[in-house]
């Protein structure tokens, strides 16, 4: 069984940042991350973030990784990767599977930061080969350097899928179309003006019916929705394509955290379910911290600050108050309230506040 102070599951930005906050501040820590680089989805994202200096504004998602995970070499932080954790005991312990090997990790304090899931939809044939999570394809494009298709169709407008199919254009696959069920783009309008820019076609009030081909995706059926989001019939349109790439949300990945017995809320402004958290970002278990997408899904500026108050907030479970730790509190704190001052925020703001007391 291998032993530490805090262990933090998840090699994202929020978990890094946790991560490098905890040993800054003198814990022993333990990054443990399912992927061969850490970063999360960081290293998929080639385009430039935007926001402030502070929050690597200009900088690539992938170069933001790089510089996180050698700041996290350069501390000594131990990472165990690729390595997935499969189980939270009953002892306290975590299981480990790396390869073909299955041991423990026993952590006075746990951070859990492992983001979150695609959503799927279904519909006729959503399981034909072709069919996937807007996410898969840009990691599969970005981080493999794989093209899986000539012609995509996304069904979805927030940023993921406006994103994704921008960078499908900048790799020479044609984009078919961005189909969106509400009347307007749920994404930023920077991202939304670049899509229009190259021309792009966005089929508002719009849902998928149909995926149809022999043996992988070769067309798809679209159609007009009414108010209630219901198919107006006549209005269905066939478009070419050999993928379709689901880009309608993304969910916490919390099954951990119902494992290590925390209690889970229903919250959608947080994206579904959620480990109900207090502002520390401590849950119901108070030797359990969380942070990043899997508290609420939200951006990797908020993950990242979310991961500083989680990392110092555990560290100080442990060593007592401590003024160093409380200072990057403050700090993460004052500027997450800055951010989500933001229009795009108050979901989240409004969401935080529902967690129920006790
Ligand atoms: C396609 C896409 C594009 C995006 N574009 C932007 C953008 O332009 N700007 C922006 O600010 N945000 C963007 N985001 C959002 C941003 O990437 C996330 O908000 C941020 O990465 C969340 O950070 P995180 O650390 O919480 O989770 P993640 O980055 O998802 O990291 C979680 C890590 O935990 C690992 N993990 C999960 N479960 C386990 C387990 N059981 N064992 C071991 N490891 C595990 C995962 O593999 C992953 O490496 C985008 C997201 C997506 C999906």
């Amino acid at each position: 069984m291998i032993q530490t102070d805090i262990c933090v599951i998840g090699g994202g930005p929020a978990g890094l940042q946790a991560a490098i906050v905890a040993r800054e501040l003198g814990a022993r820590v333990l990054i443990i991350d399912d992927n061969p680089v850490l970063g999360g989805q960081l290293i998929k994202q080639t385009h430039k973030f935007f926001g402030s200096k502070k929050h690597y504004c200009g900088i690539r998602g992938i170069d933001i990784a790089r510089i996180l995970s050698h700041k996290v070499e350069e501390m000594a932080v131990e990472t165990i990767n690729p390595a997935t954790v499969i189980g939270y005991y009953d002892d306290d312990s975590i299981g480990v599977l790396k390869h073909d090997s299955l041991f423990n990790v026993k952590a006075k304090r746990y951070i859990f930061a492992t983001g979150a899931t695609e959503n799927m939809l279904t519909f006729e044939n959503s399981d034909l080969p072709g069919v996937y999570g807007a996410g898969a394809v840009q990691t599969l494009m970005n981080v493999y350097g794989v093209i899986p298709g000539k012609k995509a169709l996304v069904i979805g407008s927030g940023n993921i899928g406006l994103i994704v199919p921008y960078q499908l254009l900048q790799a020479g696959v044609e984009v078919a179309g961005i189909v969106e069920i509400l009347d307007r783009v749920g994404g930023y309008y920077v991202h939304a003006a670049k899509i229009k820019r190259a021309g792009v076609p966005v089929y508002l009030s719009h849902t998928i019916i149909e995926a149809q081909g022999k043996e992988t995706v070769e067309s798809a059926f679209i159609t007009r929705v009414d108010e209630n989001f219901k198919p107006i019939k006549g209005t269905e349109k066939r478009i070419e394509c050999d993928m379709i790439l689901i880009a309608i949300g993304l969910s916490p990945l919390c099954d951990l955290l119902y494992q290590a017995g925390c209690q889970i809320q229903y919250i959608p402004e947080l994206g579904g379910n959620v480990p109900v958290h207090n502002e520390d970002m401590m849950t119901s278990r108070p030797h359990i911290f969380v942070c990043g997408d899997l508290a609420s899904i939200e951006e990797a500026s908020t993950a990242m600050l979310e991961g500083r108050i989680a990392g110092a907030s555990a560290f100080q479970t442990i060593s007592g108050e401590n003024s160093n730790a409380q200072a990057v509190i403050k700090d993460a704190k004052s500027e997450l309230s800055i951010i989500r001052k933001s229009p795009f925020e108050q979901r989240i703001i409004s969401g935080k506040k529902k967690f129920k007391k006790g």
